[in-house]
């Protein structure tokens, strides 16, 4: 029997890869449930898979921000069981604090944290039923250290790490694994789908000039951390193929060996190195081995 795949966000990014790769093994081990929030946007998926899918890929309509389309997505699972959920979905936000609406904090509040939510809850009494199963959950490093001007996207990611390390306790009773996938930068279309202040925007006029000032060195930072340090897709993919392959696989992964120190050095010196550390990083350029 092949191994039924649910992935979230798959218009793009790091979920069409894994959508991609899953759905081509060439074992066809897997049978893949690619969900996007807009199904006008399949093509570029389509795209990529080729001939290769033809009974290992299946394109459904999914918003995890809403409830009733998380449930008629999941009726559509003809399987009608997943046995690895990949929560991925997700959005960026990034300007000064000052300037964010409302509205805005709530969108990347609800897709990230309680899209991610939501979604687990509509597959997780089956899985529990079923005593098996895998979740995995597209994690960031801005999930496990703060970074200036993401203040409620690290916010949002930061949470997703207390419910899964909740999850995971309780769920190693149903035989079920919780792994978070942490990524630094990756080149995807995070960066243009993400909403961001930009420096001439009239939102702006409101906000100090000091503030600005250090807005535009890290977008600088930003813009040359993702020309220089930023994996590709496939080098993501890799590590979420090692945590579905392995039988017992770990609680978190990290894409890349950036990742590790910085969260380190933020639990071992509690005194606040690690803040003084990421401003000098962002705002006086000085190159160190963490960057993200
Ligand atoms: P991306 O923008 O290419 O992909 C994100 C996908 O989520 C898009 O396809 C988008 O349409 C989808 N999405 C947004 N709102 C949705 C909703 N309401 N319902 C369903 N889908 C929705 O970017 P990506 O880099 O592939 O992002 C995937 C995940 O990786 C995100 O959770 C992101 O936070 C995380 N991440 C990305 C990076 C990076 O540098 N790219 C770094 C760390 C973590």
């Amino acid at each position: 029997d092949k191994k039924v795949v649910l992935i979230t966000g798959c218009s793009s990014g790091i979920g069409l890869s894994l959508a991609v790769r899953l759905a081509s093994d060439p074992d066809k081990t897997f049978k893949v449930y690619a969900t996007m929030r807009n199904l006008a946007k399949k093509e570029r998926l389509l795209e990529s898979v080729k001939d290769l899918h033809r009974d290992t890929l299946d394109i459904l309509q999914m918003d995890v921000t809403d409830w009733q389309s998380i449930l008629d997505a999941r009726d559509r699972v003809v399987e009608k069981r997943i046995d690895i959920l990949v929560c991925n979905a997700g959005v960026g936000l990034v300007g000064p604090l000052e300037v964010q609406s409302l509205d805005s904090m709530r969108h990347i509040l609800e897709v990230n944290l309680l899209g991610t939510i939501q979604t687990i809850q509509a597959f997780l009494p089956k899985m529990k039923a079923q005593n098996q199963g895998r979740i995995l959950v597209t994690g960031s490093t801005g999930g496990l250290h703060g970074l200036p001007f993401n203040e409620v996207y690290c916010a949002s990611k930061f949470a997703i790490e207390g419910a899964c390390e909740s999850l995971a306790i309780l769920l190693q009773h149903f035989n079920i694994h919780v792994s978070l996938i942490e990524c630094g930068p990756v080149h995807t279309d995070f960066l243009v789908n993400l909403q961001k202040a930009e420096l001439g925007d009239t939102s702006l006029q409101q906000v100090d000039t000091q503030t600005l000032k250090l807005y535009e060195k890290y977008l600088q930072h930003c813009s040359s951390i993702f020309q220089n340090a930023a994996q590709d897709t496939e080098d993501v993919v890799k590590v979420f193929l090692d945590a579905i392959q392995s039988p017992s696989p770990a609680f978190r992964y990290f894409t890349s060996s950036a990742g590790p120190p910085v969260t380190k050095l933020k639990v071992t010196e509690p005194d606040g190195s690690y803040i003084s550390a990421m401003s000098k990083v962002i705002f006086s350029g000085e190159e160190q081995q963490f960057c993200s």
